[in-house]
């Protein structure tokens, strides 16, 4: 029986991280964390780090970040926002342009963080269904709506769809905001960010929890006009005004300057998933092309659950989803070469004994 006070909470169904281990001795290939450590200054900042600057409240505005931003993508700094990880500003992004009564829309298989925040701000949204390949059907974005978001390449799946595409959606959107998640970008897919100087209503996010391998930082941004910044700014400025840490914000500089460090590790993931494909098909798994560091991936002649199951027993985490559509893949993040071969010595066992 439910107090009276409990009529009036904000309940919700809240996102479901995937798991993090208690135990380190594992190979985590479930939540498309870098496997590299984050560009070496972030260390040397870390070891010579002034304590006493603590006392102070950090930057609220972040610009040290803000600016170094910028300058890695050739724009103004006020048209960039930052966060504590993507999930904050994309929290901040719904909270700030979906406020009208016409629902957002986004594919069926996505980040499921979104109908989370749809449904803690009370904001209507349709599910556009995935066509068989799991790409995206313009022709659905082009009704009635109060905004539109999709990661590029988009989550799970990791299917890439090309800047013209997008640009045909946004086109096709001058009422409303469309907002390109572009967490899994790095990874050999072709950003929209340019598009920003072109559609005042086009807002592209990225995070350094990834190809930056700083997930633990929690460091997000998104791009757009001066215009959709301010009115972002305007919202988290109305809510918290200290969301980053001081320490964050001068590593996140740091890492985005060593553009070298970035490449390098980039390229190492990318070549270790184009391995992990060949090596997944060998052993007949099937899965859309991948262009991000996790490759979504179906099993033959067991079930997904099953091989999930098995993996986890020797200590080797991947992602599955007991959902229509998706219960017969796992979704397994690119690890070091070493750990790729590892998990394929384990499905071998699994698949064939
Ligand atoms: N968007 C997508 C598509 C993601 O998969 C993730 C990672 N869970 C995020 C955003 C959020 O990442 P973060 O908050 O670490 O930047």
């Amino acid at each position: 029986m439910n107090n009276k006070w409990e009529s009036s909470v904000r309940k919700v169904v809240p996102y479901v991280p995937g798991e993090q281990p208690k135990n380190t001795d594992v190979i985590k290939l479930n939540t498309n964390e870098n496997p590299y450590p984050p560009a070496p200054e972030v260390r040397e900042i870390l070891d010579s780090f002034d304590v006493s600057r603590m006392r102070l409240y950090p930057t609220p505005d972040a610009s040290e970040l803000t600016n170094a931003i910028a300058e890695r993508y050739g724009v103004d700094p006020a048209q960039v926002f930052v966060g504590v990880g993507s999930d904050d500003v994309i929290s901040m992004a719904f909270l700030t342009f979906f406020n009208s009564d016409k629902p957002i829309l986004f594919p069926d298989i996505t980040y499921s963080f979104y109908p989370v925040w749809a449904d803690v701000y009370r904001i209507p949204y349709v599910e556009k269904p995935l066509r068989a390949d799991f790409t995206i059907d313009p022709a659905d974005y082009k009704c009635e709506n109060g905004g539109i978001i999709f990661p590029n390449p988009n989550a799970p799946t990791g299917v890439f769809e090309s800047v013209e595409m997008i640009e045909d959606i946004v086109k096709s959107n001058p009422d409303s905001v469309v907002m390109i998640d572009e967490a899994y970008i790095d990874f050999g897919g072709q950003s929209c960010l340019p598009l920003v100087e072109k559609y005042e209503n086009l807002l592209v996010i990225q995070t350094f929890s990834k190809s930056r391998s700083m997930a633990g930082m929690r460091i997000g941004f998104a791009v757009g006009s001066k215009k959709l910044i301010q009115y972002m700014n305007d919202v988290k400025f109305s809510i918290n005004s200290y969301t980053m840490n001081t320490v964050t914000q001068i590593c996140g500089a740091a890492a985005v300057r060593d553009e070298s460090y970035f490449r390098e590790t980039v390229q190492k993931i990318i070549d270790t998933r184009e391995y992990s494909k060949k090596r997944l098909a060998e052993l007949g798994f099937t899965f859309p092309d991948s262009m991000s560091n996790f490759i979504f991936a179906s099993p033959k002649g067991k079930s997904a659950e099953h091989v999930f199951t098995e993996l986890k027993k020797r200590s080797i985490f991947v992602r599955w989803w007991n959902k229509p559509i998706i219960r017969d893949y796992l979704r397994i993040s690119i690890g070091t070469r070493e750990e790729m071969d590892a998990l394929f010595s384990a499905l071998e066992e699994i698949l064939n004994g």
